[in-house]
């Protein structure tokens, strides 16, 4: 019979689970140990479609910095990471990017998206800025 222990990551309290194959269950798994539903549903996903939310960073130009933040706006399956990883390494943004704007959309047919995670005005608009704050000092 597969059982497999881990730690819930749904909340703070991280309780230790034991997820074990029972065919007598609807959903084919038993969950022990977590205090809440959705402890039972985190087990019995990663036994069966472990998901993840992927953060990183893609290459920006005409900003200050050369990377931006990004993340998924869900979750994509475990599986899929390293293939969005490929996908999200081949693009380049132009600044300016508004935090929550999509960089790409629908990811790998995962239907969740890759959305940035701050915002970055151009250089030119940074510099603008920046001569503002100094003329207020
Ligand atoms: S089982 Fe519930 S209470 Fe326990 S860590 Fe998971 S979400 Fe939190």
């Amino acid at each position: 019979m597969e059982a497999k222990d881990m730690i819930c990551i749904v909340c703070p309290f991280g309780c230790k689970l034991k997820v074990k194959q029972n065919d007598a269950s609807e959903l084919g798994y038993s969950v022990e140990g977590n205090k809440c539903f959705r402890g039972k549903d985190y087990g019995i996903r990663e036994m069966t479609n472990p998901t993840r939310a992927l953060t990183t960073t893609v290459s920006i130009i005409d900003a200050s910095i050369k990377r931006l933040p990004v993340r998924t706006s869900g979750t994509i399956p475990k599986g899929l990471i390293e293939d969005a990883m490929k996908e999200i390494n081949k693009i380049e943004v132009k600044a300016p990017v508004k935090v929550g704007d999509v960089i790409i959309k629908n990811i790998l047919d995962t239907g969740v998206d890759i959305i940035s995670s701050r915002s970055m005005c151009q250089v030119s608009e940074e510099y603008n800025y920046l001569e503002q704050c100094l003329a207020q000092i």
